[in-house]
């Protein structure tokens, strides 16, 4: 099953709220995770199963990048907030970096998003799998 990490900063995550609810029914095809705060609200806010991280200020970045660096995860929304700083910023530099060392789909606004999900669904399982 593709795998699929949500991650959103606190001003965008109604923005990734309003994403999920879009493409729900996409989404639900996908295997998904997400940072701990991210998780817990699209499960509020959707019918989505979401396997929950810790918060990423907590390590939840390092988490998902690690499945990245194990060659399970396809892709990734990380809705980043581009005009705040953040007390974790070497995880998010390490998260985007790991993507490009894998080669992982990562998409870090809303219009990159949306191809991505849709993408996702039109590529074959990880070739790992
Ligand atoms: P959160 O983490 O989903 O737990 O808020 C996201 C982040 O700030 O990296």
């Amino acid at each position: 099953m593709t795998r699929v990490a949500l991650i959103a900063h606190d001003d965008k995550k109604p923005e990734m709220i309003d994403l999920a609810q879009e493409h729900e029914e996409l989404l639900e095809q996908y295997d998904l995770i997400a940072t701990g705060t991210t998780g817990k609200r699209l499960m509020e806010e959707t019918d989505l199963e979401i396997e929950r991280k810790e918060s990423g200020p907590l390590g939840g970045d390092m988490m998902i990048g690690a499945e990245v660096a194990e060659g399970i995860l396809d892709g990734i929304v990380f809705l980043r907030d581009p005009l705040r700083a953040q007390a974790h910023e070497p995880d998010i530099s390490a998260l985007l970096r790991i993507c490009d060392v894998h080669d992982t789909a990562l998409a870090t606004n809303l219009a990159s998003a949306e191809y991505l999900l849709k993408g996702l669904a039109d590529r074959p399982v990880h070739q790992d799998e």
